[in-house]
């Protein structure tokens, strides 16, 4: 199975722009975007479908807007964790796809039972896409959990999540922490002989 179909997208169901920064991964050494491709970024689109309203195909534009938006939140999350000064291109990027006012077309619908997000039409849907992700990184970035942003303690891993257990250090126990155990181990067996 080529590498783009298998495990394509780890961690999901972290805050949407988490899952936005998670797009980016490590793979053997190697930082690898899975969102390479319209069909990459309508698949992505299907997982996040109940907090990203999205109808309609994805094209190639639409993937360039998100991957730059998506490197804008990966630098600022950066310099929130780290405590620095944000590049004030990053900030543009974020602020720019808030002011769109193109993006002010976001409805709310109702089924016979209950509330749903109503998809934008085409020719507004990327800016109220790429508002949706930026308002969620605003949230993220200035909310409760901004203290408690943590990437994988694995170190060949890049992955970000919230740690509402403060003992967490790993995106996935059952991989990186996983990895991070055969390793000592090896190392211990290793220094025994
Ligand atoms: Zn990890």
């Amino acid at each position: 199975m080529p590498a783009s179909t298998t495990n394509r997208f780890p961690l999901l169901g972290e805050p949407i722009a988490l899952d936005l920064a998670n797009t980016r991964v490590r793979r053997q050494g190697e930082t690898v975007d899975l969102l390479d491709t319209p069909a990459a970024l309508a698949a992505w689109l299907r997982y996040e479908h109940a907090r990203l309203p999205w109808a309609g195909t994805v094209t190639g534009g639409d993937v360039t807007a998100v991957r730059e938006l998506r490197d804008a939140v990966v630098v600022l999350l950066d310099a929130a964790q780290q405590h620095t000064r944000a590049p004030a291109s990053a900030l543009h990027s974020l602020n720019a796809a808030l002011a769109d006012g193109r993006a002010t077309s976001l409805q709310l619908g109702w089924t016979d039972t209950q509330p749903h997000l109503v998809a934008p039409r085409a020719h507004t849907r990327r800016s109220v896409l790429l508002h949706a992700l930026a308002a969620d990184a605003i949230a993220l970035l200035t909310g409760p959990d901004a203290k408690r942003l943590r990437q994988c303690a694995h170190p060949d891993c890049i992955l970000r999540f919230v740690a509402t257990n403060p003992r967490r250090r790993w995106c996935c126990d059952a991989t990186c922490g996983n990895r991070a155990r055969v390793a000592r181990h090896y190392l211990r067996h290793r220094e025994a002989h």
